[in-house]
């Protein structure tokens, strides 16, 4: 999840939306079809990987689970069916919690096909494409390359097995006998078969836990030594409640009444009304709330539905932009 003031744009939508772009519908400007020029015989077809890939993703994700009133999900950059006679090598799917120029280029160098970035990586409308903006030069570099790059993100978060309930289930080692339930829950897309779906995850434990047991849990799921905690200023408290939303919780958990609200990142502000509730609050820089599930959970999904034959990595080189120094040696 980004934060909602990030107003995400796809290309195709600003096409669609903006007739002002500058196109000119005078006949002079009109492109004429030349003498002996096919073109359905040239049509570009999409690379069968391409297909393989969006219809696995929509089933495990359903585009409709998504929060289309800021996020921008699906497939963004397609790409082209080679011609015939043109040797490809095996196909590869490169899984990546963001797409950065990194990521773009090792995707490159190991020949993927496809890019699953968690987060879309198009942001804002873009009039013209140039290799001075780093997104831009990602798309230059991508379409040179005949790579194509799909983003579930909230789709993921809402979907009955997505990143919510990878995180709510760090909790089971703790206690079996928990209750779990939806912060934001959403109405069902037609066919889907779930209990409930929605933003973000709340777990009721059958008995207390201090705060350094259900710390201690996540620490370990996620492999982290260091994780910011916020803590109310009386007395610890026993934590009987823990919500949890992935990246940027505040908007999805800022009703919810649990003793204990972990995410990726909170504000200042948000995180000193919370404490003042008499909650506690544990982030651990946005990413890394996120980026695990891909190794986890969303690369052996997607081996069941797409079979041995399709190779499946996890990039390498993506990484949260933040990390923790040490400034006394
Ligand atoms: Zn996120």
């Amino acid at each position: 999840m980004l934060p909602r003031t990030l107003l995400f744009q796809s290309l195709r939508s600003i096409r669609k939306s903006s007739p002002r772009l500058g196109f000119c519908t005078c006949s002079s400007h009109i492109p004429q079809p030349q003498a002996g020029f096919v073109t359905m015989a040239s049509s570009p077809q999409q690379h069968p990987l391409t297909t393989k890939v969006v219809h696995a993703m929509r089933t495990l994700y359903p585009e409709a689970l998504a929060d289309r009133s800021w996020d921008n999900v699906g497939l963004l950059l397609d790409n082209i069916k080679p011609g015939p006679g043109v040797q490809e090598t095996s196909p590869l799917v490169l899984l990546t919690n963001d797409l950065t120029i990194a990521v773009a280029e090792e995707a490159i160098q190991k020949g993927a096909r496809v890019i699953i970035s968690y987060h879309p990586f198009l942001f804002r409308g873009i009039k013209s494409v140039s290799l001075n903006d780093p997104h831009q030069r990602i798309l230059l570099q991508l379409v040179q390359n005949n790579i194509a790059v799909y983003s579930p993100h909230t789709a993921l978060d809402a979907a009955d097995g997505g990143i919510n309930d990878w995180l709510a289930d760090m909790l089971n080692s703790l206690d079996e006998n928990s209750k779990r339930s939806v912060v934001q829950p959403i109405a069902k897309p037609e066919g889907y078969i779930s209990a409930a779906v929605g933003y973000g995850r709340r777990v009721d434990f059958s008995r207390a836990f201090g705060i350094h047991d259900v710390v201690g849990a996540f620490a370990k799921a996620l492999d982290m030594k260091y994780m910011s905690v916020a803590t109310p200023k009386a007395a610890e408290k026993p934590i009987k409640s823990v919500a949890v939303c992935a990246g940027s919780g505040s908007g999805v958990l800022k009703d919810c009444d649990a003793d204990l609200l972990f995410t990726g990142e909170m504000s200042h502000h948000d995180a000193l009304k919370a404490t003042m509730l008499g909650q506690t609050v544990v982030t651990v820089f946005h990413s890394n709330s996120e980026r695990k599930y891909l190794r986890e959970r969303l690369a052996p999904a997607l081996r069941n539905e797409l079979g041995e034959d399709i190779g499946i990595v996890v990039s390498k080189e993506d990484c949260d932009p933040f990390e923790i120094w040490r400034t006394d040696e």
